[in-house]
C-alpha cells in the first residue's frame, strides 16, 4: 500500500520549477480526487510529499542514504558530467525505509541526465516505484510559458510513469517502446525523451490543459485503488 508520492528536487532547482513539480503532482491526483468521489479522497488517494532537497539531519554527515546530495554523489556517469537515471533508480529502489513506507518517488534534478544506454534523456523511470526527471532540457525552450508548459508535461510524464501508467493490462491506445507501454493519445504518457519532444509537448500545452487522456487518468485511479488494497 503506498500511501504518499515522494517529491526530491535538487540544489539547481529554481523556486518556480519546485513549484511547478509540486502543483502539477498535486493537480493529477486532485483530478483522480474528483472522478472517484469523497470516500476515496480521504481514504484512498496518497498524499503529495514535497521533501525537496533533503537531508536527514539525524543521521551522520555523509552517511548512506543521509541526503540527496548522497544519491547524487553515488549515480554520477563516469565523466561525471550528467546522473545516471538507472543508478538513480537502484538507490531508490534499495532505500533502508522503502519497505517500512512504501511510496511512489518522483525527483527532478538540475543535471543533466542519462538513460542504461549513456545517452541523454528528459527521464527515467522504474514503473511502479519511482522517475526521476531532468529541468536540463526543459530549459532550453525559448520562451518562459513554454518552459512552464514542458516542465509541466515532463512532470505529468514522470509521475504516470513512476505510478506504472499506461498499466501493462490495458490493450488500446498504448505501444510499446522497449520493455515498456506508453499512450498513443494526445496526452502526457506518449514517449517523453528529448528537447523535441518537450517542444511538440509544451506548443500542444497551449491549447490543451488536460495533461492525461481519459484512459490514462483512469488508470491513474485504478492505480490509487489498487494501491489502497494492496492489489499494486
Ligand atoms: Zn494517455
Amino acid at each position: 500500500m503506498k500511501t504518499f508520492i515522494s517529491l526530491t528536487w535538487t540544489e539547481g532547482i529554481s523556486d518556480g520549477e519546485a513549484k511547478v513539480l509540486i502543483h502539477t503532482v498535486a493537480e493529477m491526483v486532485i483530478r483522480v480526487g474528483e472522478r472517484v468521489g469523497p470516500w476515496f479522497q480521504s481514504q484512498a488517494l496518497p498524499s503529495v510529499r514535497p521533501f525537496g532537497d533533503w537531508v536527514i539531519l539525524a543521521m551522520p554527515h555523509g552517511s548512506a542514504y543521509s541526503s540527496v546530495d548522497w544519491y547524487l554523489n553515488h549515480c554520477r556517469t563516469p565523466d561525471g558530467k550528467r546522473i545516471d537515471g538507472p543508478a538513480y533508480l537502484r538507490l531508490v529502489e534499495m532505500e533502508p525505509w522503502q519497505s517500512s513506507t512504501p511510496h511512489f518517488d518522483v525527483a527532478l534534478v538540475a543535471q543533466d541526465l542519462a538513460d542504461a544506454e549513456g545517452q541523454s534523456v528528459a527521464n527515467v523511470a522504474l514503473p511502479g516505484l519511482a522517475a526521476v526527471a531532468s529541468a536540463h532540457h526543459v530549459r532550453k525552450l525559448g520562451s518562459q510559458e513554454a518552459r512552464v508548459l514542458g516542465l509541466r508535461h515532463l512532470v505529468a510524464h514522470a509521475l504516470g510513469r513512476a505510478v506504472g501508467i499506461p498499466l501493462p493490462t490495458r490493450s488500446t491506445d498504448v505501444t510499446p517502446h522497449g520493455d515498456d507501454l506508453y499512450c498513443t493519445n494526445l496526452c502526457a504518457m506518449r514517449p517523453c525523451f528529448h528537447l523535441r519532444d518537450l517542444l511538440e509537448y509544451s506548443m500542444e500545452g497551449m491549447s490543451q490543459p488536460n495533461l492525461y487522456c481519459d484512459a490514462c487518468e483512469h488508470d491513474l485511479e485504478a492505480t490509487f485503488i489498487g494501491s489502497h488494497y494492496g492489489l499494486s
